[in-house]
């Protein structure tokens, strides 16, 4: 099979560099054009991240000589010479919606890690084992912008991945309420403790706009499809707050959760352990074997232990035990750069070229 021929903008920072760590021996994409700000336009990709590559891997061979291009300033030329973008742009929201919509209108279909366009309503916004139902969107969203080919689809804030799942694997006891508390990683605000020294041996109580993203977009991804509409999940009612702390990679989620019915332990663990993953049966490239796996240890997950878990692609999830407020509590862990950012959108990608939309 001929490799699609895929674009990453914004590939120098943090996630673009998981995006081409994470695509070097993709069996389905190949990384042929990398892209970013006029600043490293025109260098070598090597030259343009030297001294700020932070992946446990070499940067790939075929990347490394690929001259950078301007995200904004050569759409033109690559457009023409791949089949789809990632999209790990940190810049002003407007532009970025404007760039993504600039690219999707020449038929290359847009996946994108940034939020600018995760509350505009024919964009899908997408966990593949969770709401890989929601790609229908796609068509609405075609039709209404008259895209062929062309197409944008989002994947949430890296803080949701860790507890969502669970909501999700719990559904037919109709979580009421959910208070979470997430200890997020440095790599989450594009830093390592070489660029953010402060960080070692700290604990930071604020993350710019995270605990409202991490309170509203789970009622998109639960939401449901009427017609050519997503209408927003209305439950569980949702109260996060985001700490930084001192952990290089992976968000852990301390997580309380009021359920509409009484069930025992038993059956809380069964729903995770058992939960019915609805892609599995496609086989996709990226796709963790185990997406959720429920830890019986006391002290698990952990996140320098655990957020590899299925390279990253997996959820892990431990310490189940009463509430005396809102009835049960748990941690969970996933790894924000893999799962949550790069690896998650690649994933929908895949999602996508499965059901035909790329
Ligand atoms: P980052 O390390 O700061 O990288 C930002 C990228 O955007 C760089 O490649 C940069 O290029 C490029 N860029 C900045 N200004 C530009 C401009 N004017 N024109 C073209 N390109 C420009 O950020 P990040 O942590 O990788 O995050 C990228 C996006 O993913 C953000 O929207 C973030 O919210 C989202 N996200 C991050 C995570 C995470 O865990 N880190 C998780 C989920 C989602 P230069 O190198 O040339 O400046």
């Amino acid at each position: 099979m001929n490799k699609l021929k895929v674009g990453i903008l914004g590939a120098t920072g943090m996630v673009g560099q998981r995006f081409v760590s994470l695509l070097e021996r993709h069996p389905w994409f190949e990384t042929a054009v990398v892209a970013a700000s006029p600043k490293s336009a025109g260098k070598t990709y090597a030259e343009a991240v030297k001294g700020r590559w932070v992946m446990e891997t070499k940067i790939p061979e075929n990347v490394k000589k690929l001259i950078v291009k301007e995200v904004e300033g050569d759409i033109s030329r690559i457009t023409k010479e791949v089949d789809l973008v990632f999209s790990a742009l940190d810049m002003d929201k407007e532009k970025i919606r404007e760039i993504e919509e600039a690219y999707a209108s020449k038929d290359v279909p847009v996946v994108s890690n940034n939020s600018a366009h995760r509350w505009t309503e024919d964009v899908p916004m997408i966990i593949p084992e969770i709401n890989p139902g929601h790609i229908k969107l796609i068509d609405v969203q075609r039709k209404n912008r008259g895209w062929k080919k062309g197409l944008i689809a989002v994947k949430p804030n890296c803080s949701i991945q860790s507890y969502v799942p669970m909501i999700k694997a719990l559904e037919k006891y109709e979580s009421k309420k959910v208070e979470v508390t997430t200890a997020q990683a440095i790599s989450g605000a594009g830093k390592t403790f070489e660029t953010w020294p402060e960080m070692i041996d700290n604990v930071i109580p604020f993350i710019s706009g995270e605990e409202e993203k991490s309170e509203k977009e789970p009622m998109k991804i639960l939401g449901k499809i009427k017609g050519s509409k997503l209408v927003l999940a209305e439950m569980p009612k949702i109260s996060a707050t985001c700490l930084r702390v001192a952990a290089a990679d992976g968000h852990i989620a301390s997580v309380s959760i009021e359920l509409g019915k009484d069930i025992s332990e038993k059956e809380f663990i069964d729903a995770i352990r058992n939960y019915h993953n609805p892609i599995a049966e496609l086989n996709l490239p990226s796709a963790p074997k185990q997406f959720i796996k429920y830890f019986d240890e006391e002290d698990r997950p952990q996140t320098k232990l655990d957020r590899n878990f299925e390279n990253g692609m997996g959820i892990t999830v431990g310490r189940l035990r009463k509430d005396a407020i809102l009835g049960w509590k748990f941690v969970s862990l996933s790894h924000n750069t893999i799962r949550g950012a790069a690896g998650g959108a690649i994933l929908t990608a895949e999602l996508l070229k499965a059901k035909g939309y790329i």
